[in-house]
């Protein structure tokens, strides 16, 4: 008999008909008459009910039905008597096609801790929490690339093996067919690369933008939404050394449409998780964080601050001055810190901010720079619980202006010539930005830590399964 899925088998009511369901079993209950077995398939959070009457089935055959086991139901659709479920299954026939012995099966218990299911992502997928994120995770990468098709922009693809090393967002991981075991040095100490698989050093890219630019440059509006790699050591709950990014970039387009940009689509996708993820988010709602759904509302519904980070600045200096404790300092000049960052989205603002127009020297060579040559146009989003969301700016067109920075900031250009065409042969004006996607998927979900909303995290030290 064809299967149904459990998302459609609880909205069907055309009881007395036959039905076959198949999946795992979350939960087998009951007394010397009945067993009420919970069942998931993965296409919904909620379970569907099987009622397997003793008069039907003997010990024998329901003992292999634990928590965690593999089964096919076949029975009669039923409205259910319980409170809160719409339909249930009394079942006819119960095939086991995988045990999950009582004694090893890791998610026995209810309430594990995230950390503990760190260690068992292989199984994590089939908790409640896990599967409800990894639904609202598909759900978002649909919501972009919805997002972006109907706005005219073409996913344009971005290498994954690079050999520029310039873009100096993080340190990168290399990528070498040569045997470690045998390098050869010439006199000064250096490897020789040119027998290596590409002839030069090639590693993992921290960015698609410098790529995507040049996608601009003949589409006019691309977005590239693919994984990223950054080396960097750092442990926090908001980084992976693998993660997903969305890197929009627009020709002729300006600061003040990049921010429009920018809060459009973080809203369109807080709205597509809003109205195909109720389920789901109700869950995460009750059991992971409280104000989740009035968050993602409040979000939907206000308008973004819009703020020069000069002043951003002054109403840090001023929350100092009123008795604000910061652990890192913030005059003009510095890179704020995600503390500050919170501050102000949290307690000052109390809703999303976009930070405008940094000092030049703590951001990126390629930004745009302001009349005055001190600030450049970069655009950051930094959202309630999360800080940097989004990382975007105006690029400089002009060539001088582009080397001139590239010179005073020694950056290797040697294999970046097709960069600098981009420049040499009809440069415009353009603008883009990048999108943590593992960063939207923590505001969208509630979850603390990033490791949390991604199947496998790779951080330092960790790259199992
Ligand atoms: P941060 O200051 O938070 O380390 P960044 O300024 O180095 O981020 P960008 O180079 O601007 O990051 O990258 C664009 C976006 O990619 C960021 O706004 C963030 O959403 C996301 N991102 C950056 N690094 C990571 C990471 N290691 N893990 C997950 N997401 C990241
Ligand atoms: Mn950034």
């Amino acid at each position: 008999m064809e299967r149904t899925v459990i998302i459609d088998a609880l909205k069907r009511t055309d009881y007395g008909q036959k039905i076959c369901v198949k999946g795992w079993v979350r939960s087998r209950r009951g007394n010397k008459n009945v067993s009420f077995i919970a069942l998931n398939d993965g296409s919904t959070i909620k379970n569907i009910q099987i009622v397997a009457d003793a008069a039907k089935f003997s010990d024998e055959e329901l003992k292999p039905i634990t928590t965690g086991s593999c089964i096919c139901c076949v029975g009669t659709l039923v409205e259910s008597q319980g409170a809160g479920q719409t339909s249930e299954i009394q079942a006819d026939t119960l095939e086991v096609y995988g045990t999950a012995d009582p004694e090893q099966y890791p998610l026995q218990k209810k309430g594990l801790s995230m950390e503990y299911l760190r260690t068992i992502a292989h199984l994590r997928p089939r908790t409640n929490t896990f599967g409800a994120v990894l639904r609202i995770r598909h759900n978002m990468a649909m919501a972009i690339h919805s997002y972006f098709h109907q706005h005219g922009y073409f996913y344009f693809h971005t290498p994954l093996i690079t050999a520029s090393d310039c873009e100096g967002a993080g340190q990168m991981f290399q990528v070498t067919t040569k045997n470690l075991y045998n390098l050869k040095y010439d006199e000064e100490g250096h490897i020789d690369y040119s027998d290596d698989f590409f002839g030069k050093q090639a590693s993992l890219t921290v960015s698609g933008q410098l790529e995507g630019e040049l996608g601009a440059m003949a589409l006019g509006k691309i977005y590239t939404f693919g994984p990223t790699f950054r080396a960097e050591n750092s442990n926090t709950p908001r980084h992976l050394a693998e993660f997903w990014m969305i890197e929009p970039e627009i020709a002729f387009m300006d600061k003040q449409e990049m921010m429009d940009l920018e809060e459009d689509d973080l809203k369109y996708c807080v709205r597509w998780a809003l109205d195909n993820c109720m389920d789901d988010l109700e869950f995460l709602n009750q059991f992971v964080d409280k104000g989740l759904i009035d968050r993602l509302k409040s979000v939907i519904d206000t308008e973004f601050v819009r703020l020069p980070y000069t002043e951003g600045i002054e109403i840090l200096q001023e929350a100092i001055r009123n008795g604000k404790k910061f652990e890192f300092p913030c005059e003009w000049g510095d890179d704020l810190s995600s503390e500050h960052e919170r501050y102000l989205v949290e307690e000052h603002f109390k809703k999303p901010v976009i930070m405008t127009d940094y000092p030049r020297e703590i951001k990126a060579f390629y930004m745009k720079l302001n009349e005055g040559g001190k600030t450049v146009q970069g655009t950051d989003v930094l959202f309630p619980q999360i800080g940097e969301i989004i990382g975007g700016s105006v690029r400089e067109e002009s060539y001088d202006k582009l080397m001139n920075e590239i010179e005073v900031r020694q950056i290797p250009m040697k294999d970046m010539w097709w960069y600098l065409d981009t420049r040499r042969f009809g440069s415009a004006p353009h603008a883009g930005f990048g999108l943590g996607f593992e960063r939207l998927m923590l505001f969208v979900t509630g979850m603390q830590n990033i490791r949390d909303v991604i199947p496998f995290p790779r951080t330092p030290k960790t790259a199992e399964f």
